[in-house]
């Protein structure tokens, strides 16, 4: 067992502070230390620590439990913020949030007519983050750093993309070169991770869950016993591309069949397609911002093309989740991406397949709606956790370092690994 200095202790300790009072708080300084463990002096000369950073406040008084009444702490979530960017083939949602995660500004991007290569990808996300930095309220910490999800593989740890199946992005430092461009820390996750980490954020008492995002592609992120599962690799998730037919429709990633050649929006396209419905699958998606609401739209004037479109993605989303369902049996799925737009029409026959495949006497996992912006929210908590807000200016780090170290991370950027 490796021995740990005084100084790494100390840091450790004032992390456990710090997410005490943020999931606390307002909390008197006695009640902090029954829930940390660590004595009273360490947690008043840690607090103090805390307040001079702006991180938490004196907020009034508590009830007294026999004598002073305790002095209360709370975080200060408009110490700073953090900035979130969802890509996706069609557009990106830029987000600002607070150091709460409540968000603050938000904003939609089209892609329409930009070059979808990495130097493209930099020059709108650098665009959005203006728009954002530009919107921020004056803060002590001021924009701590740019949080992006993509759509696909990355190493969170140096924000290298290895490939993202639908965009022709591949082996591209996009952290390194975001970074250097816009002069803040920036962090790279996997669009569906950052989404997992908002919602587990957002749901308190939840341990295992999955993060469906499905739009023109399907990724999911695992969440078990309240940690993000990133696998050996750190590209666990790819769920999408788990084959359902074996010499099904060719997909982007090199095989055959894959999920989300059925339950995607490009699926979608195709049933339309084939039902004569579409003239044919198109290839152009940065032009099909709308494509899901106009399908929906017409399946609710009574279009029998497009019911049966969604009837049929119904079908295959609810054969993938019971694979799910029955892989990992999570407290709830959540959909999110485009696809969340259709959620009333696709639940019924979701929940007709998996009432047939889910294996054991719960059939009725929830399967509920995403929260519309959870993709940036948990990117923008990326740039917003603990050990960052602790970290000092925010020129300290451009990337972010290994995150063995910490035990508990919120945001989504947790390791399972052990
Ligand atoms: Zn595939």
């Amino acid at each position: 067992m490796q021995s740990i200095d005084a100084p790494a202790m100390r840091r450790l300790n004032k992390v456990s502070v710090l997410r005490c009072i943020r999931s606390h708080g307002p909390i008197s300084r006695i009640e902090i230390a029954h829930r940390t463990g660590l004595n009273k002096a360490t947690v008043s000369s840690l607090v103090d620590e805390l307040m001079a950073e702006a991180l938490v406040e004196e907020v009034g008084v508590g009830q007294s439990r026999g004598g002073r009444k305790p002095v209360l702490v709370a975080f200060r979530a408009a110490a700073g913020y953090g900035i979130g960017i969802d890509v996706q083939i069609t557009h990106l949602t830029a987000t600002l949030c607070d150091l709460a995660g409540h968000v603050v500004s938000e904003r939609t991007h089209p892609l329409r007519g930009r070059p979808l290569d990495g130097p493209g990808l930099v020059d709108a996300i650098s665009d959005a983050v203006s728009g954002m930095q530009a919107e921020a309220p004056p803060s002590p910490r001021g924009v701590l750093g740019v949080g992006v999800g993509l759509p696909g593989m990355v190493d969170v740890r140096s924000g290298w993309v290895y490939q993202l199946p639908n965009v022709p992005v591949r082996d591209w430092p996009l952290g390194p070169v975001l970074s250097s461009r816009i002069g803040l820390p920036v962090w790279v996750d996997n669009d569906a991770n950052c989404g997992a980490g908002a919602e587990i954020r957002l749901r308190g008492q939840v341990r295992h869950l999955v993060y469906i995002h499905a739009g023109v592609g399907v990724g999911a992120g695992i969440v078990i016993d309240g940690a993000l599962y990133r696998g050996r690799r750190g590209i666990a998730g790819e769920w999408g591309h788990v084959p359902i037919i074996e010499r099904g429709v060719p997909c982007n990633c090199g095989g055959y069949g894959c999920w989300e050649q059925y339950a995607s929006e490009r699926a979608l396209a195709r049933y339309l397609a084939e039902s004569g419905a579409m003239e044919e699958v198109p290839v152009e998606w940065e032009q099909m911002q709308d494509f899901v609401t106009d399908v929906v739209r017409r399946a609710e004037a009574g279009a029998p093309a497009e019911r049966r479109a969604l009837t049929l993605l119904g079908h295959y989303l609810g054969l993938g989740l019971a694979g799910i369902v029955n892989a990992l049996d999570p407290d709830v799925i959540l959909l999110g991406g485009r696809l969340r737009l259709a959620y009333r029409h696709l639940l019924p026959e979701i929940r007709a397949v998996m009432r047939h495949r889910v294996m054991g006497p719960d059939k009725l996992v929830p399967i509920e709606l995403g929260h519309e912006l959870a993709v940036a929210i948990g990117a923008a908590a990326l740039a917003t956790q603990e050990d960052v807000l602790l970290s000092g200016s925010a020129e300290a780090e451009q990337v972010p370092r290994s995150t063995e170290e910490d035990e508990d991370k919120d945001g989504g950027t947790r390791d399972a690994t052990p």
